[in-house]
């Protein structure tokens, strides 16, 4: 085990992908094996945050006091068994892609940021472009080992519900608290999952680092595509742009059948247009799209059908980019995963601290939901850029205030916030809660649910030691 105690090699511990700067700790402890982590939790008491790859955006991972365990020693990773794969949670997702190249096997939970590690995405539920057709990482997840804040360990499977006590290994049990509390049917990363009869292990994906150590897991592998069809459609109007999207998901065409939808205002498109030099003058928004082939004559097939179908929709046909190769795939992805971090940039370069929604809506509030955006975002005067996962009802919205419009920044972003939650909807889609979006989170689920997942924190984690600060 190594522990790292100087500021300076803590200090990258103390920060993630968002704009925190409140991270504080002791101590960095790095186990190199599981009996050496239980040891740890077993002998101190200090509280404790977990480190992945600190790629996440709500600072979940950036501890407030105490010490901070990093998993990054526990990084193996198993050969393929029957479309299963055993990993550890330092391996990260681009590590994982390249293991499974030329391996007949994918797995499909995609967020953008390939430098995640696979115990930030189960802690964080991770989701990304193709979740719009296979789910989040909730849904690829079939057993995990976990170590309990006092050096418990318990291994959880598919099929160990919360009606029958969890299992320990020192044979003692905990019983799943009663609550009358239900997580939204929409898209959601926030808080605790929490339905009727769900595994335990629904519960500790997504629990933001405050119920458990994901030490190993066993993740579910799907048959690879033999190929993507992909391209990124440009049009001269936004409400084009929602109107297609309508139109696509209504479609009864089988060939039709996207698993990423992927939108770009012209805000960002502006933007984009820096890199991408090739983006057509008059395209005002963008579409990426891909649908999954399982041969190449379904990809002709496909093809043909959507070009078909676009031919009578308003879209630049002639200047919109349709993939040749993966090649163009790798590109259609860096053009997405670029929108964030042009962002990024242009906000440390101005200094500017960065706002983003992460909120989703059921599919019936979608139209209602953009002309909102629209109207409300305008009205403020502020400046901001819309993308994201469109396909999902799930726009990525950062609110760009300069200094003197911090407090009309916040107001538009709670006024947001207000019509999303009267939708039934949630204040985060992907990212979850940490230690940003409390205020909101607690808005979405008021006093008595928050109540009631105190209580299961409670029942895991007594004394309250893992990721402090986060979602309570
Ligand atoms: C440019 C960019 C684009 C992004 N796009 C997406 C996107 O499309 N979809 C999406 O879902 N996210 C996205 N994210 C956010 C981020 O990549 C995810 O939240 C990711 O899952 C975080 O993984 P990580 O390893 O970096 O975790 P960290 O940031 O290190 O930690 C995140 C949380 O996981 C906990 N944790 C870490 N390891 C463990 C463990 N072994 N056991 C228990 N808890 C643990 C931490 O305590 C913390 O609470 C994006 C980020 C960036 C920078």
């Amino acid at each position: 085990m190594f522990r790292k105690t100087d500021p300076e090699t803590i200090a990258p511990y103390l920060k993630d992908a968002s704009n925190f700067s409140e991270g504080q700790a002791s101590e960095v402890i790095i186990p190199e094996t599981r009996e050496e982590l239980v040891a740890f939790l077993k002998e101190n008491k200090n509280s404790v945050t977990l480190a992945g790859a600190g790629t996440g955006l709500t600072a979940s991972r950036i501890p407030l006091g105490g010490v901070v365990i990093s998993l990054e020693r526990f990084n193996k990773m198993e050969s393929v068994i029957n479309g299963t794969l055993r990993v550890g949670p330092a391996v990260t997702l681009k590590d994982l892609q390249s293991h499974l190249k030329n391996s007949g096997w994918f797995y499909p939970p995609n967020p953008t940021e390939s430098l995640a590690a696979i115990g930030g995405t189960l802690a964080t539920n991770a989701s990304g472009a193709r979740s719009y057709k296979y789910g989040t990482t909730r849904q690829f997840v079939l057993e995990a080992d976990i170590v309990l804040s006092d050096g418990r360990i318990a291994s959880v499977r598919r099929g160990d519900t919360i009606d029958r006590p969890l299992q320990l290994d020192d044979e003692s049990t905990i019983n799943f608290p009663s609550v009358n509390f239900k997580s939204p049917e929409c898209k959601n990363a926030a808080g605790y999952f929490v339905q009727p009869g769900m595994d335990w292990l629904d519960l500790f994906i997504g629990s933001d680092g405050t119920l458990c150590v994901f030490t190993e897991c066993t993740l579910k592998l799907l048959k690879a595509p033999a190929d993507f069809l992909s391209a990124i459609l440009f049009m001269e109007h936004e409400e084009v742009c929602w109107k297609l999207l309508e139109k696509i998901r209504g479609s009864e065409e089988s060939k039709i059948s996207p698993c990423s939808l992927e939108y770009f205002d012209r805000r960002s498109l502006q933007r984009l247009k820096q890199k991408f030099v090739n983006i057509p003058e008059k395209a005002q928004a963008a579409l990426f799209f891909e649908q999954d082939v399982a041969s190449q004559q379904e990809y002709d097939l496909c093809l043909e059908t959507w070009y078909g179908f676009l031919e009578k929709e308003k879209v630049l046909l002639d200047n919109s980019w349709f993939a040749q190769g993966p090649k163009d795939i790798e590109k259609f992805y860096d053009f997405r995963h670029e929108v964030p971090l042009m962002i990024n940039e242009e906000n440390s370069r101005l200094g500017r601290v960065k706002m983003g929604t992460d909120m989703a809506v059921g599919d019936e509030h979608f139209k209602k939901m953009m002309e909102f955006y629209r109207d409300e975002l305008t009205a403020s005067g502020l400046d901001f850029v819309m993308f994201g996962h469109i396909g999902d009802n799930h726009l990525h919205i950062n609110l760009l205030p300069d200094a003197k419009q911090m407090s009309l920044a916040r107001e538009t972003y709670a006024t947001l916030v207000d019509q999303i939650l009267k939708w039934g909807g949630t204040i985060s889609a992907e990212h979850g809660v940490g230690k940003l979006k409390k205020e909101y989170y607690h808005k979405m689920i008021g006093d008595q649910a928050l109540g009631e997942l105190r209580e299961i924190k409670k029942s895991l984690d007594p004394q309250g030691r893992l990721g402090m600060g986060n979602l309570f």
